[in-house]
């Protein structure tokens, strides 16, 4: 029964065109309704990756539109095997599609950008110099953003302070689309929610060069965002999750079974003293409260050890639970495996 539904599951049509050579960049394209966008899109991609003389492969992941998008997409792709298509079965949301893209790619640098062409193209042979300089992440900055100010701008300016502070890595937008990584650094991260702006900040554990560029920033020409204001609430969440994975989750009982320790250690030594006092000197102490903080400081510290195992274990289902797709794909055009991963 599982076997059969996971059959069912797996992408309709597999359409192969003759493969290029291997790509050394990959630009992966979310693309949710943007039927509007598409063929300029692809026209200003193409344009701008042509003048660069490097082999190189477009991912455009269809987000379950429910528009001409992916029959758009498919036809310059049968054209085109350059441009691939991955379609989801449904609307997963654009970190997944992120996250399937980076799946995908196979080049050893990895762009991705809007479909909706609020970043500009040609700011991707910037994007590539800056890494050239030997950085692993190159973030863009919508210096001047052309968006509303009150439900887009000042929520993303508060976003971005707080998420540099919690983070420590500071950039000033983190909510930019366009950016370019080294393949390394996207295939080792899990995304889930809405993470994929956090990439930067939770590659930096991994120890890699992250800087950010100015790049150009228009408003949208067709289409609708797909983005209000809720987004933020989800934004600042998920920024919990991202505090929680750069400090102590792996390691719970680090900081739990170290005030365990320090408090049962405290209240052993306030015991000990009163028993000694009591044995040594007849003292009493049945009446000192002293001995009840001994007695709690034992208790509690002995808890908290125990809270520190009980999230080790947590943590540890957590992570294995992550094993489990964000996506599901119902076809795939130029697709086949990924080289790296
Ligand atoms: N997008 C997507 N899935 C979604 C929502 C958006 O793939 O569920 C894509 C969308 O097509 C666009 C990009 O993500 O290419 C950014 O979306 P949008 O322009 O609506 O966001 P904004 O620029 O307003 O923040
Ligand atoms: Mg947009």
């Amino acid at each position: 029964m599982v076997k059969r539904m996971t059959a069912q599951l797996e992408p309709q049509t597999i359409l192969q065109a003759e493969q290029p050579s291997i790509p050394t960049l990959s630009v992966v394209v979310p693309v949710y309704n943007e039927e509007e966008n598409i063929p300029l899109l692809y026209e200003r991609l193409v344009a701008a990756l042509d003048a660069q003389d490097l082999p190189y492969e477009i991912i455009a992941v269809d987000d379950g539109s429910k528009d001409r998008s992916f029959a758009m997409l498919r036809e310059r792709a049968l054209d085109d095997p350059r441009l691939r298509v991955v379609r989801f079965r449904r609307n997963f949301g654009q970190t997944a599609a992120f996250s399937a893209g980076f799946h995908y790619a196979r080049g050893s640098t990895v762009v991705t950008i809007d479909a909706d062409l609020q970043n500009d193209p040609d700011d991707i042979p910037l994007l590539l110099a800056k890494m050239a300089e030997g950085y692993d992440v190159v973030s863009g900055w919508r210096k001047q953003r052309q968006d509303p100010w009150f439900s887009r701008r000042l929520p993303s300016f508060i976003a971005n302070r707080v998420i540099s502070l919690v983070t420590g890595v500071h950039l000033h937008d983190y909510g930019c689309s366009l950016k370019a990584y080294r393949a390394e650094v996207v295939k080792n991260i899990n995304l889930y929610g809405e993470l994929h702006r956090f990439i930067p900040a939770i590659a930096s554990w991994q120890g890699v060069a992250v800087t950010e560029l100015p790049v150009r920033h228009y408003p949208r020409r067709a289409g609708r965002s797909k983005y209000g204001i809720g987004r933020t609430i989800r934004v600042i969440l998920d920024l919990m999750t991202v505090r929680f994975l750069l400090s102590y989750s792996t390691r719970p009982m680090q900081i739990f079974g170290l005030i365990g320790i320090l408090l049962t250690t405290l209240g052993g030594a306030i015991s000990l003293y009163l028993g000694a006092i009591k044995l040594l000197f007849g003292a009493a102490i049945a009446d000192r409260p002293l001995l009840l903080l001994g007695i709690l400081l034992i208790v509690v510290g002995i808890q908290l050890l125990m809270m520190g195992l009980l999230g080790e274990i947590i943590v540890r289902a957590y992570y294995e639970g992550q094993r489990k797709p964000i996506y599901v794909v119902r076809e795939e055009i130029n697709g086949g495996p990924p080289f790296a991963s």
